[in-house]
């Protein structure tokens, strides 16, 4: 019972409507009963007195009453307010008795006395009032009139308890209705998402929740959702080229090296220094590939140890430069340091940085031609400072400048193996960088050159 969300919503949703229009209902009947009892009251006392007034004034005029001023009205209010009297005089000498044109017999007062609530098609009720002329009592009034409401009052009063009646019906209706709808909505949303979750547990990860029609709250859901499908896709296509890649970077130089050996083996080859050589250098691409995994590896680790002091970025810069600047005489690239006259101090690893800043250096060298320059420079804004360093080389195109951090992704794969990159550089790099809280960004135009720009949050002084 009540399991679902939907049944608990359409279950307090009635609960609550049902409730409301009950409590409604019934006090409208109340309210209404009670104030149209209160009406009938005053409209009765209102008659009442207007057949003393026409009494009195038939007392002043002969001294007596004889009835000829108030037979009309006593007859009015017989037939139609229902309303009987009996005058006596002070010593109790019953003078006129309107009682008589009533249809449903009136019980006289003994009977009335004896036994008030006595079984009869009509409950009646009686009160007395004092006729007094200038203080003096001149005769004495006995109302009668039937208890609970005349036929015509009791028609007014049922209408309106129908139509009471037909607006509950109708309300409940509505509130079932719309219930209905209304829970059908809120979890038709909860819904699509579970199903997308189910779906997701199943290793789909291109399901996608739509978010029309969705509210607010479950759209930021639905948002965050199709972002984590989206990672987790992203994740698994990683993993997929990963080890797709790494199949393949392993066997060019493992079938390079079997056919040598085999070679050797059967006599075909001679062993000369050079044919060595050439399987040594397949050898050591294989022992690099190993050594650029182990560091990716260790980059990536969530707990990877920074041994972090404060690092200025002067001498960072300086320190680069000692280490790049005989590589790029040897390859005739000219390498441009600017060392920033303000401190720049930030935290991190000094080997970990080196490492990074040494990564980005290397690529630029790599892809720029005898004859250009790389310039690295030191930067900073309100809470980030770091480095760029701009090149003149051969650019990245604009399809692969957004995977170029991507494990094994190589912008040209003949020209990399050439260069002896595995693909794997510049994902340590942002391993690295991120491991700082750091960031980095490229820009890059195809034969004019790019720029990385590195930052790490600053230790203000
Ligand atoms: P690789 O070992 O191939 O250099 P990286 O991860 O360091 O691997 O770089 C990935 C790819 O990004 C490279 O193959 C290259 O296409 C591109 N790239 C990186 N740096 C530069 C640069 N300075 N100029 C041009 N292309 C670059």
């Amino acid at each position: 019972m009540l399991k679902t969300l939907r049944a608990k919503i359409l279950f307090y949703f009635l609960l609550v409507s049902l409730s409301g229009i009950l409590i409604v209902s019934f006090s409208i009947q109340w309210g209404f009963e009670a104030s149209f009892n209160h009406y009938l009251n005053e409209d009765r006392n209102e008659r009442i007195t207007q057949l003393i007034k026409a009494l009195k004034l038939e007392y002043k005029e002969n001294r007596t009453f004889t009835g000829e001023r108030v037979t009309q009205l006593l007859y009015q209010q017989g037939t139609t307010d229902r309303l009987f009297y009996k005058i006596y005089t002070p010593d109790e000498i019953l003078l006129i008795d309107s009682t008589s044109i009533s249809e449903d017999p009136i019980p006289s007062d003994n009977e009335m006395r004896m036994n008030p609530y006595q079984d009869q098609e009509e409950t009646w009720q009686t009160s007395s009032e004092l006729i007094k002329v200038d203080g003096n009592t001149i005769g004495l009034l006995k109302v009668y009139y039937p208890k609970g409401f005349v036929d015509s009052e009791s028609v007014f009063l049922q209408t309106i308890q129908k139509y009471i009646i037909i607006a509950v019906l109708i309300t409940i209706v509505l509130a079932l209705a719309f219930s209905m709808l209304f829970s059908k909505r809120l979890t038709s949303g909860l819904n699509s998402l579970s199903g997308a979750v189910e779906e997701l547990t199943k290793h789909k990860q291109n399901v996608r929740v739509p978010l029309d029609n969705l509210s607010e709250e479950m759209k930021q859901l639905g948002v965050a959702f199709n972002e984590l499908a989206m990672s987790l896709e992203k994740e698994e296509r990683l993993r997929k080229e990963f080890t797709g890649d790494l199949a393949h970077e392993l066997r060019t130089p493992l079938a390079t090296l079997r056919s040598q050996i085999e070679a050797f083996q059967d006599g075909i080859w001679e062993p000369t220094p050079d044919r060595l050589q050439q399987s040594h250098s397949e050898l050591m691409r294989l022992v690099r590939l190993v050594n650029e995994l182990e560091k990716l590896l260790a980059a990536e680790n969530p707990q990877i140890r920074l041994n972090k002091t404060e690092l200025e970025a002067d001498k960072m810069l300086s320190s680069i430069q000692q280490l790049q600047t005989p590589i790029f005489k040897e390859k005739g690239v000219s390498l441009i340091v600017h060392i920033p006259e303000e401190k720049i101090i930030f935290k991190g690893d000094f080997d970990k940085v080196t490492q990074i800043l040494t990564n980005v250096v290397n690529n630029a060298l790599k892809y720029t031609p005898e004859g250009g320059t790389v310039t690295i420079s030191a930067i900073k804004d309100i809470s980030m400072g770091g480095f760029r360093i701009k090149d003149e080389g051969i650019g990245i195109a604009s399809q692969d400048l957004p995977h170029i951090f991507e494990r094994f992704y190589r912008g040209d794969k003949s020209r990399a193996r050439k260069t002896g990159g595995v693909g794997v550089g510049l994902s340590i790099v942002k391993a690295l960088v991120e491991a700082h809280k750091g960031t980095i960004t490229v820009e890059s135009e195809l034969d004019k050159g790019t720029t990385f720009t590195i930052l790490f949050p600053l230790i203000e002084k």
